[in-house]
């Protein structure tokens, strides 16, 4: 479970982006989090990883108080949070595989890291994280090879493989076109569903956010103004 009790985050520049945020988010939930540019939506959830510490209030990831966490402690707890965003972040010269493994580099010992020689064992997780985006025929493509959507899907399998309790995701179809960006959104559903894995995204159409996630979170000047089932809205309109 992820927990924001009365949370707020400024950045150094005075900039106060997230104010007295309080929400509840159990394991399994698949969230969306909306609001117009600016509003706060990528510090809410960099905040849950870490990328960013927070000046007043609790959040608490998995029963633990994450602003204790130091150092190392910081580096076995994000093994569980696995993150996409919105340009890939991908290694474009090398094969899709070899992306997809380096999700494994933190466990590898150091004469394995050197050489860059993954166990089978790493490699079998791989391809079973492509087939579960069905990118699989793709395993040996260079990166730049493929489209938007491809990258994305690698970029997912890259996390599944991490095995993770938790996936956030930046803004991961902002700049997919509307029938790429539904695939990957069904592609973030099945993960969802099949591996009980929760998921926040960050997402700027509400109309996907609407079909795909169960719950819908809005933020406006990071502020928490919204928040409720896809079900219920939908029946609203
Ligand atoms: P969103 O993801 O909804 O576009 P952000 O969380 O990126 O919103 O930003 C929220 C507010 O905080 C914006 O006003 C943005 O300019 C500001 N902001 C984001 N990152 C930083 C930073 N590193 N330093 C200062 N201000 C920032
Ligand atoms: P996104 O909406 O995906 O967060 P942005 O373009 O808003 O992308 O931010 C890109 C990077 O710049 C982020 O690391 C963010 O923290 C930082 N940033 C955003 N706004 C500001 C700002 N006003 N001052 C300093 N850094 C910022």
């Amino acid at each position: 479970m992820i927990e924001f009790d009365k949370v707020s985050k400024i950045y150094p520049n005075g900039m106060k982006a997230l104010t007295d945020v309080s929400v509840k988010i159990e394991q399994g939930e698949f969230v969306a989090i909306i609001g117009l540019s600016g509003s706060g939506k990528s510090t809410f959830i960099r905040c849950i990883n870490k990328m960013h510490d927070i000046e007043a209030g609790k959040l608490t990831v998995n029963g633990i108080d994450i602003s204790k966490l130091k150092g190392k402690e910081v580096r076995s707890f994000r093994r569980n949070i696995g993150m996409i965003f919105q340009s890939f972040n991908l290694v474009k010269r090398i094969s899709v595989i070899r992306n997809v493994l380096t999700a494994f580099v933190p466990d590898l010992p150091d004469w394995r890291k050197f050489l860059g020689i993954f166990p089978n064992e790493n490699k079998i997780q791989a391809l079973e994280a492509l087939d579960n985006v069905h990118i699989l025929d793709k395993a040996y493509t260079r990166v730049d090879q493929l489209s938007g959507g491809q990258q994305q899907r690698v970029a997912l399998a890259r996390a599944l493989a991490q095995n993770p309790q938790i996936i956030l995701a930046d803004e991961p179809v902002a700049s997919l076109d509307p029938v790429t960006s539904k695939q990957v959104m069904r592609d973030f559903k099945d993960i969802n569903q099949k591996n009980k894995i929760t998921i926040l995204i960050n997402i700027h159409d509400v109309d996907l956010a609407l079909e795909y996630c169960d719950r819908v979170i809005g933020i406006n000047k990071g502020k928490i103004v919204y928040d409720g089932k896809s079900s219920d809205i939908t029946q609203d309109i």
